[in-house]
């Protein structure tokens, strides 16, 4: 199998074609209609690479989804390549900064690397393997989602469905500046704690009041305790709000919470214990609101005989993979969490990640589509 990567290599004009086309639909997450557009295009472009079945699913608040399956009746459990097709450029971006090649190997523009690239990279490996009459007998699936840069609320259901039937999933997701796969990412969860307190006449009555900032502040002492830098816990008071007027006692004040985690342990500590808050005043209510959250990418067994076995198969095509670990989080945190195999950060090689520099190393592009294709051909589910 290992002319597969001279074989993409000769089709890297190819690919490039293909990622250009994605860039110039411009898709900002919060752009419906522009997403859209996009979707459609994946749709056409996954019948072309011969996807038996190829469905738009409708969005209200956000571009729609997509999700194509090849060899729907084959026996096993589905590989499923993961992508977001929105960005953070809002429209306009492109007018800009056109999709340009710098004539040193690298390609520019916005959306190139997070995560165009990856898209046009996995499209190509089946696309490929189709060509050659080398796509294996099992289930391959796509899932384009829309909603990736703005924390996938809407898809996070729909993505938690599919992976569960899933033997890998493979987030298309750009690697590490320097070329590596993402092995471990940290979990996320945001919170709003609010109290209700009383008002009453600062001067007049001010013993009748309950004071919501006083009660917020106490909490935000205990907010701060949970934290434990030193094993990469994170707990910060990012915002605080509260009171209506100078002379009135408060009744209202609210702070927002950011945490971040590298374990699930962790991050269930953490929650468990904001969760938990109790007043302090009497008569003071306080009412928790999760905001967001995406649990830890832990690097755990599991990744790590993933990760392995993703090196072990580059390894026969003559490509190095390797692994590092991030603070930012994907849906790999998703589908990771439910302790599905996951490969993340499997997508292009590049840099400037939501920069002016964004760009994709050009020669990264038919080597990662090597990789894809040696996956789809060689990987062993692994036994649940
Ligand atoms: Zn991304």
């Amino acid at each position: 199998m290992s002319d597969l990567l001279s074989y993409f290599q000769d089709r890297t004009d190819d690919i490039i074609t293909l990622l250009t086309q994605m860039v110039e639909f411009e898709s900002f997450s919060t752009q419906k209609k522009d997403v859209d557009k996009l979707a459609m295009f994946m749709a056409e472009q996954c019948r072309e690479r011969g996807a038996e079945s190829v469905e738009v699913i409708p969005q209200s608040e956000v571009g729609d989804f997509v999700l194509a399956k090849w060899n729907t009746d084959a026996p096993g459990k589905p590989l499923m390549f993961l992508g977001h097709i929105d960005t953070v450029w809002e429209r306009g971006t492109l007018a800009r900064r056109p999709v340009t090649p710098d004539g040193e190997g690298r390609l520019y523009g916005p959306g190139a690397m997070d995560m165009k690239g990856g898209n046009a990279i996995a499209l190509s490996a089946i696309g490929g393997l189709v060509e050659r009459g080398e796509l294996p007998e099992r289930p391959i699936w796509c899932l384009y989602n829309s909603d990736e840069e703005i924390g996938s609320k809407a898809s996070t259901p729909l993505i938690r469905e599919l992976a569960a039937e899933c033997g890998l999933v493979l987030v298309m997701e750009p690697s590490t500046p320097d070329g590596a796969l993402k092995t471990a990412r940290k979990g996320i969860a945001t919170y709003q704690v609010s109290v209700a307190g009383k008002a009453s006449h600062a001067g007049n009555f001010p013993e009748a009041g309950i004071n919501a900032i006083i009660e917020i502040a106490q909490q935000v002492l205990v907010v701060n305790k949970l934290n434990d830098l030193r094993n990469g816990t994170s707990v910060s008071v990012t915002m605080i709000n509260g009171g209506s007027a100078g002379n009135v006692i408060p009744a209202h004040a609210s702070i927002y919470i950011d945490s971040r985690t590298i374990t699930q342990m962790e991050a269930d500590r953490v929650n468990g214990a904001v969760h938990s808050l109790q007043p302090m005043l009497p008569g003071a209510e306080i009412h928790i609101e999760e905001i967001h959250s995406r649990g830890p990418m832990e690097r755990n067994a599991q990744m790590q005989a993933t990760f392995e076995q993703c090196r072990d198969i580059g390894k026969q095509l003559g490509i190095t993979v390797r692994e590092d670990s991030v603070g930012g989080g994907s849906d790999g945190n998703t589908t990771a969490a439910m302790g599905i195999p996951t490969l993340d950060g499997i997508g292009a090689v590049g840099d400037g990640l939501h920069a002016e520099h964004e760009h994709v190393l050009i020669s990264s592009l038919p080597e990662r589509a090597a990789l894809c294709a040696g996956i789809i051909q060689n990987w062993v589910v692994a036994e649940a």
